[in-house]
Order: structure tokens, then C-alpha cells, then sequence
């Protein structure tokens, strides 16, 4: 029995929101549960490999027993992984598409063997070959790294709308979810993608019409940004809490709307000091109630 699945499972139960951020892990990847605690996160996202490159180190069996003991130690429940941003699981070109399953398929094998229950991709770029076919490959990735691992879910980011992206429209999610047929399948959604793809995420109506298409009980994540760029901007600005266009009285109302309880919630804004993340998430926790 892996531990970390077993608790993952008691905070669904609770339906008590976890707030946390995403976390350095400088000096190691089982530093990154100190650097969470020490901010006053509950919950936590990491890179488990460098962002920019490439190549997805290994983890030798020491480091991979650290980080488990590491999490038996702290209460941060759910670990997230974050995908590197260069994989892109809709390229039409052969070469990069396999390189990019292999990444993932690398990573969601790690995840497993880290006891990490949840990782996040984007849905990358058709890069003009046409929306279905970059979404035919993204269905075949995802299959693949579930069909290549036991334990991982693999949750799909919502998109701010850069040019040839899929993601940012919701359908576009719907579309590979009833593709893959998996459990382990679920949806991560962004506040700030999801305002500058044009969801006005603080009017019920509109979050009613996503729960219809998506299933908020699909989301197993919140990434939780305000955004720098107004409604239908298509611009992947995050802004700190409160400070953007969304504003404190917007993420007031978005939580006011009962289906959202519970759902993790990951901070990916920038933050001058460790001091201003430990209060934005206090900010954060007064917020949700
Ligand atoms: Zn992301
Ligand atoms: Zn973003």
C-alpha cells in the first residue's frame, strides 16, 4: 500500500480546502515538503525535473526513499508534479511528439515510485496542423504513460489561448477526457487561463455551464492566480491574489460557488519573499472560509 494514496484519499473526505503553492526544490526534491511547511502550506506543487531542459534525471532509490519518508513526516497532502513546459503532446512533428511522451512517460513513472499521486501537463500546441489531430495526440500520450505506469493520475491544464493551443477551450478537455477512458484521467484548472480564455469564472452561470462539460468532481486541482491580462485577453499572466483583474471581490464569488469545496488549491504566483507567500496564503484560507 502506498501511504501517500491511502491519505490523499482521507482529505476528498474531509471536503476541507488544502491550500499551498508551487515550491522550490532546491537541494533536493524532499526539501521541497520544509520549504511548503514553512510558508504554511497544506499542500504543494513541485518539479520533480528542470522546467527548461529536456533531459528527466533520474532518482537513485536513497533520494526516492527520502522523499517518502520526507512525506510520512509533513502534512502535505496532495504533492503535485508539474510537466516541464518543453514537451508538447499535441506536436504534429514526430520527433518532438516522442520525445515528449517519453518525457512524460519518464515522469509518471516517477511520480509512482515517489508515491505521488498527481501530475499536470498542458495539452501543448497543433502548432496550426489543425485543432482534432493535435488532440488525437494527446489522447494517444496520456493513454500510453497510464497504460505505462499502477498509481499516477494525470490531470489536463486548462490554457490561456496562445495561438494553436489545446486546452483553452474547455471542449477541447471534454474531448480528451472521453477519449482516454481512464480513472486516472482528471482536469486541473487555472484561474487565470480560464479568465484570459474569456470564462468569467465569477458569474455562477458560466461555472454551471463548465461543471455540465468538465464535472467538478473531475477536477482534483485549482491552480489559484489572478491574472495581469482582463476577460478573453488569451494572455498566461498570473498576478499576485487580489492584485489583478479578477480582484479579491471576483475570487469571493468564484468560491461562493458550492461545487468548488475541497478541491486543492496550488498557488503559482510570484512572490517577493517567503513572508508574502506565507500571508497570500493566509489571505487565501480567510478567503475560502
Ligand atoms: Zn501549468
Ligand atoms: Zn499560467
Amino acid at each position: 500500500m502506498h501511504f501517500s494514496f491511502a491519505k490523499a484519499a482521507d482529505f476528498m473526505v474531509e471536503h476541507e480546502y488544502r491550500v499551498g503553492r508551487h515550491v522550490s526544490t532546491a537541494g533536493g526534491i524532499s526539501n521541497s515538503f520544509i520549504n511548503a511547511e514553512s510558508v504554511g502550506c497544506n499542500t504543494m506543487q513541485i518539479f520533480i525535473s528542470s522546467p527548461r531542459i529536456w533531459d528527466v534525471p533520474d532518482i537513485n532509490a536513497a533520494g526516492i526513499e527520502l522523499f517518502r519518508s520526507s512525506a510520512s513526516e509533513h502534512d502535505i497532502i496532495p504533492v503535485f508534479v508539474h510537466m516541464p513546459y518543453l514537451p508538447n503532446l499535441a506536436s504534429p512533428d514526430s520527433n518532438i511528439y516522442k520525445k515528449s511522451v517519453d518525457a512524460l512517460i519518464k515522469i509518471s513513472k516517477l511520480c509512482d515510485e515517489l508515491g505521488i499521486g498527481y501530475l499536470i501537463t498542458h495539452l501543448g500546441s497543433h502548432k496550426g496542423n489543425g485543432k482534432e489531430k493535435g488532440i488525437r495526440n494527446v489522447i494517444n500520450a496520456i493513454s500510453t504513460a497510464i497504460q505505462a505506469t499502477e498509481h499516477v493520475n494525470i490531470l489536463m491544464e486548462d490554457q490561456a489561448g496562445h495561438a494553436n493551443s489545446v486546452g483553452a477551450d474547455i471542449d477541447d478537455i471534454k474531448d480528451i477526457y472521453s477519449g482516454i477512458r481512464s480513472k486516472r484521467v482528471g482536469i486541473c484548472l487555472d484561474t487565470c487561463h480560464l479568465f484570459a480564455a474569456g470564462y468569467d469564472i465569477r458569474d455562477h452561470k458560466v461555472l454551471d455551464k463548465m461543471d455540465r462539460t468538465l464535472g467538478f468532481v473531475n477536477v482534483k486541482c485549482l491552480h489559484l492566480n489572478d491574472s495581469l491580462s482582463g476577460l478573453g485577453s488569451f494572455k498566461d499572466r498570473h498576478e499576485r491574489i487580489g492584485s489583478g483583474a479578477i480582484g479579491m471581490d471576483g475570487f469571493k464569488d468564484f468560491f461562493s460557488y458550492g461545487k468548488l469545496r475541497g478541491i486543492p488549491i496550488i498557488m503559482e504566483t510570484a512572490q517577493p519573499s517567503s513572508t508574502a507567500e506565507a500571508k497570500e496564503i493566509t489571505t487565501v484560507r480567510k478567503l475560502i472560509g
